[in-house]
């Protein structure tokens, strides 16, 4: 890592992976994982399954790839997708459902991130033939574009059950579902259950180089392997990944309550500067997202700011930066970001 800039908080993404995970991945045992030959694959399949209290379990390169299947999965060209407004299937995904799927996402704004049973019923209600059809309502937890945001249990039970009313499958992006369970104290099968499929991230915070799982029943699970085929992910002998992934689900979860702590920490210390407000009031996992409207400073002046004092944040609006905690990051440095915010803001 370069001198210049050692505290990277612009992502959990950057986490480098653990010496157990190196060690793991140069012993693993592994076969072509399209002939279905990989143990160390099925071995992480399989234990995903079981965390998450589903059927079977895939692994995908990338959480896009296992959002974007789950997607082709549920619809059909020509359905709708409903999104909240800055979810990440909606916005950072290039248009990839309109692209791969021809579908047509609805974005609807929910309440700072939280797609609200209220704001859904409206667009599940009974169509007439010359509207388009729901395919699917895909839900995000944590929300990461609203500030790491935890989906309260009740708001989840309600959406769940207004779907599954309206025979509408739901897909969890569950790319941070193991902060979300941390954070909550429930589990993560608990905060699984009920939807048709879920996407959780190993390269985020559990700090594996590269993979998701999508998890599901296991026939949709068997189409879900056809769809990863045909969007060109279906990979050979990648146990050296997946057993990165095993060490991740096996060791890395429980300590993502450090890196809540240290978010925590990170807040109250950026909130100590007057000129700075939480953008989204409260902090619930490993994401601080600050509005810096009142500094004066446009967002990409404040990060550049920082990265001249050694600290890498990210930018995600016109007057919003994003921290994000991380294994890689310890309490001195989220003692220097703070430092460097009140000398940015001092100066
Ligand atoms: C990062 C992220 C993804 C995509 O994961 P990649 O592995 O970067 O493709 C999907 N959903 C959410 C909420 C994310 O934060």
């Amino acid at each position: 890592m370069s001198a210049a800039a050692s505290i990277d908080l612009r992502s959990d993404t950057v986490t480098q992976p653990t010496p157990a995970m190196r060690q793991a991945m140069a012993e693993a045992e592994v076969g072509d994982d399209v002939y279905g030959e990989d143990p160390t694959v099925r071995a992480l399949e399989e234990e995903c399954a079981e965390l998450l209290g589903h059927e079977a379990a895939l692994f995908m390169p990338s959480g896009c790839m296992g959002n974007q299947v789950a997607i082709h999965l549920h619809t059909r060209a020509g359905d709708e997708v409903i999104v909240e407004a800055s979810g990440h299937s909606y916005d950072y995904e290039l248009s990839g459902m309109a692209a791969l799927s021809g579908v047509q996402p609805r974005a609807v704004i929910g309440d700072r991130g939280l797609l609200r049973v209220e704001d859904l019923r409206p667009h599940l209600a009974e169509r007439p033939y010359y509207r388009s059809a729901v395919g699917l309502v895909i839900v995000e937890n944590t929300h990461n574009m609203a500030g790491g945001r935890l989906v309260p249990e009740e708001d989840l039970r309600a959406v769940l059950q207004l779907c599954t009313d309206s025979r509408v499958p739901v897909h969890l992006d569950g790319a941070r579902l193991f902060n979300a369970a941390v954070a909550s104290g429930d589990s993560p099968a608990a905060l699984a259950f009920g939807f048709d499929t879920v996407m959780v991230s190993l390269s985020k915070g559990l700090c594996a180089p590269a993979g998701s799982l999508l998890v599901g029943g296991s026939e949709p699970m068997r189409e879900a392997r056809r769809v990863r085929k045909l969007f060109g992910g279906g990979m050979r002998q990648v146990g050296v990944l997946a057993a990165a992934g095993r060490v991740a689900l096996a060791t890395m979860i429980d300590r993502l309550a450090e890196d809540h702590a240290n978010a925590r920490r990170l807040a109250a210390g950026l909130l100590q500067c007057s000129t700075l407000e939480l953008a989204f009031g409260h902090v619930d996992t490993n994401i601080v997202v600050v509005d810096i409207a009142k500094t004066g400073l446009s967002a990409a002046a404040f990060c550049t700011g920082m990265r001249q004092r050694g600290v890498l944040c990210l930018a995600t609006g016109p007057t919003t930066v994003r921290f994000v905690t991380h294994h890689d990051i310890n309490d001195t440095d989220i003692d220097v970001a703070v430092k460097s915010a009140g000398s940015l803001l001092a100066g």
